[in-house]
């Protein structure tokens, strides 16, 4: 069996054993959930993109997908919490030092993305927080909107406005323990209810001249070069698992709801047929657009950036179309929490909200058809 197939197999297994069981629990208390994170990194799944000589498995973007399309089958909050660390350890294996890089990889400290801000919201390509030179090295200011795993995460991948040059953003690696850091209100949100997204205020925050990830004012290039590609095809991994999850329980009310006056069963009826062939080919069809966009990423196809900007856009927009769909078939039973199907349709509502918004990615891909640049 491949290294990946192994790997798959064990995250299938604790899916099953751990993250499914705890999901409903977590919807209701939104409680962040540490025993999946912990056993995440103990199969070393944390590591998943870390370079093999930090411990890390060294794999790639489809390898990403495909285990964060399996958890979030099971759980969607769990499956993003995976996603924002992930991005978080691209710039960490960039720019981070050896000694951070290894405990990223061990799983002993959980990253994630602080970029989006009160002041641009979704836009986070234009940071209006700072960064000011001091004798020790500099002063963050910021206040940042949504910060997934923002109580859980150890250390936090950071974007500021330059301090010097002038390019329109600069990255850090700020530490969630460092003085002048505030975490707003607990998360209640109406899905992805375990990620404990919330705000994060910086006053004054004093970080070392190593707290710099790349060079001042080159943050762009990194963060849409390398972070957004893999935060897209992750997301649209998230919505793909979900996805998967309301056609399998929609199969599940079918074949198993009887309608007892007729001797039948929901499957019975052609209507509900055509609604589960639907839904079966619209998420076969963003499976392989995910895929492929997650091979043209790892391989550097010419049509990468294209294909990365309608994955996410895609796999976002026609989860909810599918869960629709998974929720025509059950019937009333898809409005009762322990059902299962109104949790996957809250969760599957986040990826159109987050950045890039679909509305931001259906510009995208039209000034890209266009041959427009992408930011004017
Ligand atoms: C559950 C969850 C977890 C999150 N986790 C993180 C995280 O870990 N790190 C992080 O940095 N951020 C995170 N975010 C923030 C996310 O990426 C977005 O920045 C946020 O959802 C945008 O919300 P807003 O109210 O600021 O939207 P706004 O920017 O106010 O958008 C409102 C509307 O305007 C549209 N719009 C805005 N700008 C444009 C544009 N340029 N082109 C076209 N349409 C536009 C949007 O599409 C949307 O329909 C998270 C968000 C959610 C919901």
């Amino acid at each position: 069996m491949s290294e990946l197939g192994k790997l798959l197999d064990d995250v299938i297994g604790l899916s099953e054993r751990i993250i499914g069981p705890g999901v409903v629990h977590l919807d209701q208390t939104a409680e962040f959930p540490k025993q999946a994170g912990r056993e995440l990194g103990s199969l070393g799944v944390l590591g998943l993109l870390s370079a093999k000589d930090v411990g890390g498995m060294g794999l790639k973007a489809p390898a990403a997908v495909r285990v964060v399309e399996a958890i979030a089958q099971r759980c969607g909050s769990t499956a993003m919490i995976l996603s924002m660390h992930y991005c978080s350890v691209l710039a960490i294996e960039a720019f981070a030092n050896e000694d951070i890089r290894k405990k990223h990889a061990s799983g002993e400290r959980l990253g994630t993305l602080a970029f989006s801000e009160f002041g641009s919201r979704s836009n986070f390509w234009a940071p209006v927080s700072t960064a000011t030179p001091g004798p020790n090295g500099f002063s963050l200011n910021a206040e940042k909107s949504w910060v997934t795993s923002a109580n859980h995460a150890d250390d936090y991948v950071w974007s500021s406005k330059p301090h010097s040059a002038a390019g329109p953003m600069t990255l850090w690696l700020v530490p969630a323990d460092s003085a002048g850091l505030s975490v707003g209100p607990a998360f209640d949100g109406l899905g992805l209810r375990g990620n404990d997204s919330t705000s994060i205020s910086a006053k004054d925050v004093a970080v070392g001249e190593d707290a710099q990830l790349g060079e001042d004012g080159k943050g762009l290039d990194f963060g849409l070069g390398v972070i957004t590609p893999h935060f897209n095809l992750l997301s649209a991994a998230c919505s793909l698992g979900l996805m998967e999850a309301a056609v399998e329980r929609a199969i599940k009310q079918a074949t198993s709801a009887r309608l007892t006056h007729l001797n039948s069963r929901l499957c019975d009826l052609p209507t509900i047929r055509a609604y589960l062939a639907k839904a079966r080919i619209k998420t076969d069809m963003v499976r392989s657009l995910v895929y492929d966009a997650a091979d043209a990423l790892a391989t550097g196809r010419e049509d990468t950036l294209l294909r990365v900007l309608e994955a996410k856009a895609a796999a976002g927009e026609m989860s909810l179309e599918v869960i629709d769909l998974g929720m025509r078939v059950c019937g009333g039973a898809a409005f009762r929490k322990e059902f299962g199907l109104e949790r996957i349709f809250r969760d599957a509502r986040a990826a159109s909200v987050m950045a890039p918004t679909t509305d931001a990615l259906y510009d995208f891909i039209g000034r890209a058809l266009c041959g427009m640049e992408l930011f004017s």
